[in-house]
C-alpha cells in the first residue's frame, strides 16, 4: 500500500464529516451570499491543508471565484472545482446529508461537493507527508459552472493556457470511470413573431406564431443524428395569450449537443439560418456553442493511462468514459491542453433527487488524485 493511501484510509470519517458540513450548506448559483459563504468555508479548508489563497475574483451577481495554490514551481497543473449547485435555497432543510447503505446523500453531494472534497484531501495527504509536487498545483474554485460558466470562463481559460495539463473533479457516474471526452454544448433562443387576429371573426388575417413554431420544432428535432452524437432538443416553449387570439408571439429554448467541433459549426449554422415556413411569420434566432466539445486526444489518453496504472497499484480499476454532458473541462480541452475529467467522487444521480456518493470510495479516489498530481511528468 502506498504511503498516501495509508494516510487517507483512516481519514474516511473525517472526510464524511467535512462532506456533511459542505452538503448542509446551500449554494445555488444565483444566491451570491450563500455561495460566498460556501466559498469562504471551502477556501479556509484548503488553506488549513497547506495551500495559499492567491486571488479572490469578486463577482457582482454570482459567488466569487478563488485561485488557491500549493507548491512553488513555475510550471503548473490546473485542478477545476465548482462551489455552486443546481439546488435551491433551503433544499438542505428538506434533504440534509444522510447516509444510507454506504451512500452519502443530499444536494450536491456528488456534483460536486464530493469532488471538491477529494481535491482537498488529496492536497492534505501531500502536505501531511511533506511530499513536494514537481509542479505547482493550482485549484480554481468557481461559482457559476452550473449555468455554463459565463463569468468564470475567461479565468479558467487563462489558467488553462498556463498549465501543463488540467484535472477536473466532476464525478464519476455510476461506475469507476474517468472522463476522457465530453460533448460540446450549444444554447439557442428562437423567437417567432406572427400577426394577431380574432380567432373567430377574421382568422385569415392572422399568422400564428405557434403554428410556425410547431413547424420549426419538427425541423429542429430532425437535425438530431444519434449515430454522429448530434442531439437537438427544444426543451422549453411558450407563446400565445388567449385561446381566441391567433398568437402573435412564441419562443423556444434549444439545447444542442455535438461530439466534434465540425458538427457544432455545421448544426449551429443550420439553426441560426432557419427560414420561416408560413408567409408573414418572422424568426429571430440567437445563441451558439457555449462549451466546445472536449475531444479525445493522444495527450489526454496518456493522462488516463497514467491514472489507470495508479488506480491498479491502489487496488481498483478505472475505465474510460465519454460523457454527453459538458463541464469546465471542455473549456480547457478546447485550448489543446491535455485534460482528464471525472476525477471527483464515485456516485451518481447528479441534478436528481437520487444523487449519491459512495463513501468507501472517497479515500481511494483522493489517493488516486494525489498520486496523479505527484506523478504527472
Ligand atoms: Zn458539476
Amino acid at each position: 500500500m502506498t504511503s498516501i493511501l495509508s494516510t487517507l484510509l483512516p481519514q474516511k470519517e473525517t472526510m464524511i464529516n467535512v462532506l456533511s458540513q459542505w452538503v448542509n450548506h446551500d449554494s445555488p448559483t444565483y444566491q451570491k451570499a450563500a455561495v460566498d459563504a460556501m466559498g469562504r468555508m471551502t477556501v479556509q479548508a484548503f488553506v488549513d491543508a497547506g495551500a495559499t489563497l492567491v486571488a479572490t475574483h469578486h463577482q457582482p451577481e454570482v459567488g466569487d471565484h478563488y485561485t488557491v495554490s500549493y507548491g512553488d514551481s513555475d510550471d503548473q497543473i490546473l485542478i477545476l472545482c465548482h462551489l455552486d449547485t443546481v439546488w435551491p435555497l433551503d433544499e438542505t432543510q428538506r434533504r440534509p446529508f444522510t447516509i444510507e447503505n454506504g451512500h452519502g446523500k443530499g444536494p450536491g453531494v456528488h456534483d460536486m461537493k464530493g469532488g471538491t472534497l477529494i481535491g482537498l484531501f488529496a492536497l492534505r495527504a501531500i502536505h501531511q507527508l511533506q511530499l513536494k509536487p514537481r509542479y505547482k498545483l493550482v485549484f480554481l474554485l468557481t461559482s457559476d459552472e452550473e449555468v455554463g460558466s459565463p463569468t468564470s470562463r475567461a479565468l479558467i481559460e487563462a489558467e488553462g493556457k498556463k498549465s501543463r495539463c488540467c484535472l477536473v473533479l466532476e464525478g464519476a457516474h455510476n461506475r469507476s470511470v474517468l472522463t476522457t471526452s465530453r460533448k460540446g454544448v450549444g444554447r439557442f433562443l428562437l423567437e417567432v413573431t406572427g400577426v394577431s387576429a380574432h380567432a373567430g371573426v377574421e382568422p385569415q388575417k392572422g399568422v400564428s406564431a405557434i403554428e410556425e413554431l410547431a413547424r420549426q420544432i419538427q425541423i429542429l428535432h430532425a437535425l438530431s443524428d444519434f449515430d454522429r452524437g448530434v442531439t437537438v432538443n427544444v426543451g422549453v416553449i411558450s407563446g400565445g395569450e388567449r385561446p381566441n387570439v391567433i398568437a402573435a408571439y412564441a419562443r423556444a429554448e434549444i439545447d444542442l449537443r455535438v461530439s466534434t467541433m465540425a458538427d457544432g459549426q455545421a448544426v449551429s449554422e443550420k439553426i441560426l439560418g432557419l427560414q420561416p415556413q408560413l408567409p408573414g411569420a418572422k424568426l429571430q434566432i440567437t445563441g451558439g456553442i457555449t462549451r466546445g466539445p472536449f475531444e479525445e486526444t493522444p495527450q489526454g489518453l496518456a493522462l488516463f493511462d497514467q491514472a489507470q496504472n495508479i488506480a491498479q497499484n491502489l487496488g481498483f480499476t478505472v475505465e474510460k468514459f465519454s460523457s454527453g454532458g459538458g463541464s469546465d473541462g471542455n473549456l480547457v480541452a478546447a485550448l489543446g491542453i491535455p485534460t482528464l475529467d471525472g476525477l471527483g467522487s464515485l456516485g451518481g444521480g447528479a441534478h436528481a433527487l437520487t444523487e449519491y456518493t459512495v463513501l468507501d470510495a472517497l479515500p481511494l479516489r483522493a489517493a488516486l488524485l494525489a498520486e496523479l498530481m505527484l506523478q504527472i511528468k
